[in-house]
């Protein structure tokens, strides 16, 4: 049953406080519990303005901000993360349902990203070269695009905020950071230790709001970049939207990503491997492995497997430490999940495991699902589902398994499971996918290497964090030079004027 009681208003966090200022509202609320426990309040388009020309003038003095300032407070602001974890992982298992262990695991990686933009300035050297003509030389410095608008998705409501947030303000630009509106919290806890760590007010600024709000900063002429992560269609709306605004923008959306298991392939290392990437967090990663496909005759087999191990997993709160995954984000979302299980038969797929009688709890869970016999063209294989179920399509052999891949219209990650170096290494050549595992499931780049998928699941060129990142935040400015000698000059400097 839904509880209304007290939920507390999630305010902005503008100029370095809590704003409590909006217009039109929506509940957050707890997944596990189904409880309304929040009221975030969107930004209407004066909010909106004044953000951003408030960003705009914190910009002039943060592009000259000192290396060594921004350094420092993201070594601090990395110090705080960690000792805040168990309340940041809290508050994201409150709001999104992931488990406490999961929400550890977001912070983590989240962190990573601190850590390399702690290294700005290697990334942000220039280069240099000498003489280049007679007496000329030419050095190449990266600034700052301006200010930045960081619009973020529901499944990763620290971690995705961590890819753009960091880099960008090591970067030099202002931004303002646009969270889901379903798990705001985590975003206005981020921007609070930002503070602490010394940013100065303004540079970070966290605007909720809705389509209507997104709209408003894509086509806002002070905004400079977009960084979008979400789903496919918003991902090309906003690409189409910001850059017909004069903006750069990159935007990363869905996935449907395979895991292909070879005839060679270990199927007790695969199928274990298939039931974390398939169900964990309940499959509301953008590299949760969504198809996994059994090559040659191992399909009854490695069904068996993956249907034994979906049997043993634990549906419940994602503050109970026995849960292996939590509920979905919503009631909508949790039916939506739902429907492609109960609609498989009629699509011809045999249901292995069906997920669905959980249906019935209080909060928004659904149960793992196993689906035998997916195929192009059917629901249940061209949909983002988004949620804990599972396909398995069978293929003959290698060339059909890399065709199923190529021919699918998201490129975000793949996976290859074999015992065989000489085929996973084709694999890799031949798949149009922009992150590829072997033998590893989920191979989300370290934050190093930049992140970011193929065809339907980015739009632009740049992927996400990592040196790209750095490269989309920052533009290019070549200085050539030529110091001639002053042919009036009559003060002797003590070199040779010949030269
Ligand atoms: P979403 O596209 O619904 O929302 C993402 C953001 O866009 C939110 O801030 C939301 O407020 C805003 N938004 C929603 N509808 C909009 C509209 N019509 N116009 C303008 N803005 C709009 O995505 P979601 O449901 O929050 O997140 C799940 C999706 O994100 C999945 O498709 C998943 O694959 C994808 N995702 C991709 C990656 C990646 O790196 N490629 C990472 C995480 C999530």
């Amino acid at each position: 049953m839904m509880k209304t009681t007290t939920p507390s208003v999630i305010p902005h966090y503008l100029n370095g406080k809590l704003d409590e200022r909006g217009g039109a509202s929506a509940s957050v609320f707890n997944p596990a519990t189904g409880d309304v426990t929040g009221e975030v309040f969107f930004a209407d388009e004066a909010l909106v303005d004044e953000v951003v020309a408030a960003a705009r003038h914190a910009f002039n003095s943060w592009r000259n901000s000192s290396l060594s300032q921004r350094t420092s407070i993201l070594f601090a602001f990395r110090q705080l993360l960690v000792e805040h974890a168990n309340e940041l992982a809290g508050i994201i298992t409150a709001e999104n349902g992931k488990t406490n262990a999961d929400a550890h695991g977001e912070l983590s990686r989240g962190l990573e990203n601190v850590e390399y933009a702690c290294g700005l300035v290697e990334h942000l050297k220039g280069g240099f070269s000498n003489q280049v003509a007679d007496g000329v030389d030419v050095h190449s410095v990266r600034e700052p695009v301006g200010v930045v608008a960081a619009i973020t998705p529901f499944n990763f409501p620290l971690m995705v905020p961590l890819w753009m947030v960091a880099n960008a303000i090591a970067s030099g630009n202002v931004v303002i950071l646009k969270p889901s509106e379903r798990d705001p919290s985590a975003s206005n806890r981020l921007a609070e230790l930002l503070t602490e760590a010394g940013l100065p007010e303004g540079v970070l600024n966290v605007l909720h709001g809705n389509a209507t709000t997104v709209q408003e900063l894509l086509t806002h002429p002070d905004i400079d970049a977009v960084s979008f992560v979400g789903s496919t269609p918003v991902a090309r709306y906003v690409y189409e939207t910001a850059t017909a605004h004069g903006k750069r923008a990159q935007a990363l959306g869905g996935a449907k990503n395979h895991m292909v298991v070879l005839p060679d392939a270990d199927l007790d290392v695969a199928a274990d491997a298939a039931i974390n990437a398939g169900f964990g967090a309940a499959g509301e990663r953008c590299m949760a492995i969504s198809i996994v496909v059994a090559v040659g005759a191992i399909g009854d087999e490695l069904v068996k497997k993956i249907a034994e191990r979906a049997d043993k997993l634990t549906v419940g709160p994602g503050n109970d430490p026995t849960s292996d995954f939590g509920p979905v984000i919503t009631k909508e979302h949790r039916d939506r999940v739902a429907s492609y299980v109960t609609g498989a038969k009629a699509e011809g797929i045999k249901v292995v495991r069906d997920g669905t009688a959980l249906l019935n709890r209080p909060g928004f869970f659904v149960g793992p699902s196993l689906l035998d016999g997916v195929a192009p063209g059917m629901k249940a294989y061209d949909d983002e589902i988004f949620g804990p179920v599972l396909g398995v399509a069978r293929v003959e052999n290698y060339d059909a398994a890399v065709k199923l891949v190529n021919d699918n219209p998201y490129g975000n990650g793949v996976a290859v499971f074999t015992r065989d170096g000489n085929a996973a290494r084709h694999f890799s050549r031949d798949v149009s996918v922009g992150m590829i595992g072997v033998n590893v499931p989920i191979p989300v780049p370290v934050a190093s290497y930049s992140f970011g998928g193929w065809k339907n699941s980015l739009f632009g060129h740049s992927h996400i964090y990592g040196p790209e990142g750095f490269s989309f935040y920052t533009r290019a400015k070549v200085i050539t030079t030529r110091w001639p000698q002053p042919s009036d000059s009559q003060i002797d400097l003590g070199f040779p004027r010949t030269r």
